[in-house]
């Protein structure tokens, strides 16, 4: 099938509408077709063509919303990399990759050996491609590496039909917006942020592209530019919230969509008390972002809602049958918008998928009317003694502690019980590790459930998507140093 350019398609309906914002400087359509075009035909010059890799090194920055709708255009692949990772963490990628073309922003060209640089690639004098602005769905558009929280980043394959039907199953239940303009705060190399660049485009919105997550910069497109729509992880809502003090929302924030992680049910219930309408969302890289969503008209922030529509979500047992309504299991996701494999990973990409569903590896419930709730990442669980813990259920009481700003809790095997939790916390500043914090955990949670070990730290470990890099911490736990400080 071929679709054709929705920036192109926008350039025609609506060329004044104003399509992309940064740093204070705005594009319309017409511009942004116009930029297109010319990233385009120097594209082409160069002799990039269809299925053709192209990796990019860079912060979120204009020419990478130009680079992304261009290389649709000629049919190549684009091969976001996270811009944090170091030189030796970037080669393998690339490798993987192939690229025939490899660009970065000026800034960290010296991560990417040969990268060429981002600002300075399009040809000013190109003239217009002369080729239809539209191409071919259903071959690979994108290859996105998964954050890589549960090992090495895996390349999906995301094609734009995967992109379209993801764009158009979250309008569907956002519900109708004249114009809708997206706070883009999550990077363009993760999912978060290209579902938004996207979004935007086939809605006819503006994207309020951000080249990094600032609390007073997000308050300000939300008070003063009409920020409509926005997304956020557990962390940084809260910083919203934080900048914001008493502050009330204006009627052109519609809503923020939650997710990423583990959401505290406490968290949204401040959001919502704040007048921010807050949709707590479970979705993942492999399917282009959102799978379920709470419904506007009925968000409570207890649940991760329904699966969006056009997509369908199943609880497995471990022996693969279908398990009941209510029953704890893994979450497997079918439906349009999930991604056609791992890049030239055939095993991966075969475990991946069960009859035609994708294993997510994470471990959940739905209720009667198909919401989800999210239990763990399957690699997350601790069995202790047998008993299923999970760490968000601990984390969550952890959280309500007056010393604590915030926790993350893992498990690290013990002889006795198979595997213990440890519990990692931040303080608020001015406080010591409480004496307390066993008799606290007790009060709420069953005692198999109380961690073994609390350990105070400066900060919790975060990948480039503020997502608490477990692994680290499971390390830690398990040297004796830990075990010693904690008990
Ligand atoms: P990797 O797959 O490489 O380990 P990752 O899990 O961080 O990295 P992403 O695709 O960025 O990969 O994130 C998807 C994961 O985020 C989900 O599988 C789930 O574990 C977690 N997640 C997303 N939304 C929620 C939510 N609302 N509640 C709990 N967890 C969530």
């Amino acid at each position: 099938m071929r679709v054709g350019c929705p920036i192109h398609e926008g350039a025609r309906r609506h060329p004044e509408a104003e399509a992309l914002r940064f740093a204070g400087r705005g594009w319309t359509f017409g511009e942004l077709d116009g930029e297109v075009a010319r990233w385009t035909a120097t594209l082409e010059a160069r002799g990039m063509g269809q299925g053709d890799r192209v990796a990019l090194l860079s912060t979120s920055h204009p020419a990478v919303t130009f680079l992304f709708w261009a290389l649709g255009r000629v049919g190549a692949v684009f091969a976001p990399l996270n811009a944090r990772l170091t030189r030796a963490e970037l080669e393998p990628l690339v490798d993987a990759v192939a690229p025939r073309l490899t660009l970065a922003l000026e800034p960290l060209r010296d991560r990417l050996p040969g990268a060429e640089s981002l600002e300075a690639f399009p040809d000013r004098e190109a003239a217009s491609s002369s080729r239809p602005p539209e191409w071919e769905a259903d071959t690979p558009r994108v290859i996105l590496f998964t954050s890589g929280t549960t090992g090495r980043p895996k390349g999906a394959v995301l094609t734009e039909a995967a992109f379209r039907a993801s764009c158009r199953a979250s309008a569907l239940n956002l519900g109708p917006h004249p114009a809708p303009r997206w706070l883009g705060t999550l990077p363009l190399f993760h999912v978060g942020g290209l579902a938004m660049l996207t979004r935007t485009a086939y809605e006819g919105g503006c994207l309020l592209l951000h080249e990094r997550f600032d609390a007073d910069a997000v308050n300000r497109a939300i008070d003063v530019e009409g920020a409509s729509h926005a997304s956020f992880v557990a962390t940084t809502l809260e910083r919203v919230l934080d900048a914001r003090a008493d502050r009330r929302l204006p009627d052109t924030f519609r809503c923020a969509l939650i997710g990423g992680g583990p959401v505290p049910t406490a968290l949204l219930t401040r959001a919502r008390a704040a007048g921010l309408r807050a949709l707590q969302t479970y979705g993942l890289t492999e399917a282009c972002s959102q799978v379920t969503t709470e419904r506007p008209d009925e968000a409570d922030g207890r649940t991760a809602g329904p699966p969006l529509p056009g997509l369908e979500v199943r609880i497995v047992g471990t022996d693969g049958a279908t398990l009941a309504v209510g029953q704890e299991g893994d979450v497997e996701v079918r439906g349009s918008t999930l991604m056609a494999g791992y890049w030239n990973q055939p095993d991966a990409t075969r475990d991946a998928f069960h009859d035609g569903w994708l294993r997510t590896r994470d471990v959940g419930v739905t209720d009667a009317r198909g919401r989800l709730t999210l239990l763990s990442r399957r690699t997350d669980l601790i069995v202790r003694g047998g008993e299923n813990l999970y760490p968000a259920e601990i984390e969550a009481v952890l959280a309500n502690h007056p010393a604590i700003a915030e926790s993350a809790v893992v498990g690290v095997p013990e002889p006795h019980w198979g595997e213990v939790p440890v519990a990692f916390v931040v303080l608020r500043p001015g406080h010591v590790l409480p004496e307390d914090l066993d008799a606290w955990c007790r009060q709420s949670l069953a005692r198999f459930k109380v961690p073994a070990h609390f350990v105070a730290l400066e900060t919790l470990p975060r990948n480039a998507m503020s997502k608490v890099e477990r692994p680290v911490l499971r390390k830690r736990a398990m040297s004796q140093a830990v075990f010693q400080a904690g008990s």
